[in-house]
């Protein structure tokens, strides 16, 4: 039994990664409802329907139970309360359960820990007693909000542990995780596909380098040594198992020079480190999320070319629109813009991928292309 082509499938959140997942869907002959608070949004725009509304608003989940014949979400940020509700009626993935831990970093942080997952020094802190009471071999840290962070936002640099109070207060004083800052040598991700057969697809292993907390480039194949990459890849499918987990996802991790390889955090989503697979892979990750969705098996990850992703920023607007021609000149590069009509800095706004015979060809045409948008 599977959801066939032509069915309507339901989806939480309008940001860029939902309209990735109704472009795959909609290739394959389905609809797609997406629910979303804000009158305009990148998902919403593509989607057959946009239901303007609150996550919790009781009228518009029902609706999306009688419509849909099943529902999926695209940014973690989803009250699992609504999860739990729509599952009464149709097929939920991720579960709420699963979605419940990756949303909060302290729950996250606790789960990992408790299954011997290796992440790195870290304490909680929810009060100022917390703070008096740190193990100062925490600092230099990172004091990161418990909830509704990303792209480095919700996160504050500690350099000392007198500044700790002031950092919490900018936070809001709400629950955070204090996290040892930590010498990375390299960052990579694992993005895996798990269905209701258990059976898990891998993508191919990408490094990931950011700028100021925020995704600049994936390369993909990452050039690291197979242990490290194996390693990483074992760890991503036990964290799915562990969790249940039925649908896309994302473990983010540190690898440090010493060859220790670290969690550092889970997204129950597809993830910007795997954009890449749109243009790179047989199947991309908004494909397998599809399929994963509608009871279909696996398709093939298999890494067409080597590629980098670069991310496209709302600072690249300083002065007017950026020069397109860099990108569309390429014969070897795809662009993605997500019809995002404000452009601010830090805001992701799209990306472009080079694909080439090796990731040293890629990462050469990328660089250029990277910065002459700057220019
Ligand atoms: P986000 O939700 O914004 O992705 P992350 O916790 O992944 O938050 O942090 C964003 C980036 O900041 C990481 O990819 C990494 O480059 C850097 N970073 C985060 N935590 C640490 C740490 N403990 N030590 C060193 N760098 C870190
Ligand atoms: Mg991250």
């Amino acid at each position: 039994m599977y959801i066939k082509p032509g069915a309507m499938l339901g989806l939480l959140g309008g940001g860029q990664l939902g309209r990735m997942f109704v472009m795959a869907a909609q290739q394959m002959g389905y609809r797609v409802t997406v629910l979303d608070p804000a009158t305009e949004s990148p998902a919403g725009s593509v989607a057959e329907r946009h239901l303007q509304a609150d996550y919790l608003d009781e009228q518009a989940l029902d609706e999306l139970k009688s419509t849909c014949a099943a529902v999926t979400i695209e940014f973690e940020n989803v009250p699992a309360r609504a999860l739990r509700y729509l599952a009464e009626h149709c097929i939920v993935s991720p579960g709420a359960e699963s979605v419940s831990i990756a949303q909060n970093r302290i729950l996250e942080k606790q789960f990992l820990a408790e299954n011997n997952f290796p992440i790195g020094p870290f304490t909680v802190i929810r009060d100022e007693q917390d703070i008096s009471r740190i193990d100062t071999s925490l600092i230099p840290g990172i004091l990161k909000a418990s909830q509704f962070g990303y792209d480095g936002k919700g996160q504050i640099s500690v350099d000392d542990a007198g500044s700790l109070p002031e950092a919490f207060s900018k936070l809001g004083n709400k629950p955070c995780v204090l996290e040892k800052r930590l010498p990375l040598d390299r960052e990579i991700s694992v993005i895996l596909a798990r269905d209701n057969l258990n059976q898990i697809a891998l993508f191919p292993v990408p490094e990931n380098r950011h700028e100021q907390g925020i995704l600049d480039m994936s390369i993909v194949p990452a050039a690291l040594p197979d242990e490290i990459i194996g390693k990483a890849r074992t760890i991503a499918q036990q964290i799915a198992i562990r969790l249940n987990y039925i649908g896309v996802l994302c473990v983010e991790f540190f690898v440090l020079a010493d060859g220790k390889v670290l969690v550092n955090e889970i997204a129950p989503r597809p993830h910007n480190s795997g954009h890449y697979s749109l243009n790179a892979c047989i199947t991309s990750q908004f494909e397998q999320q599809v399929r994963v969705l509608c009871g279909l098996p696996h398709g093939s990850t298999q890494l067409i070319q080597a590629a980098v992703m670069t991310n496209i920023l709302g600072d690249l607007w300083k002065n007017g629109d950026p020069d397109w021609s860099l990108i569309l000149g390429n014969p070897q590069a795809k662009l993605h813009l997500y019809g995002k009509h404000e452009a601010k800095p830090g805001r992701k706004m799209g990306h472009f991928t080079v694909l080439a015979d090796t990731v040293e060809q890629a990462m050469q045409q990328s660089t250029q292309i990277r910065s002459a948008l700057r220019r």
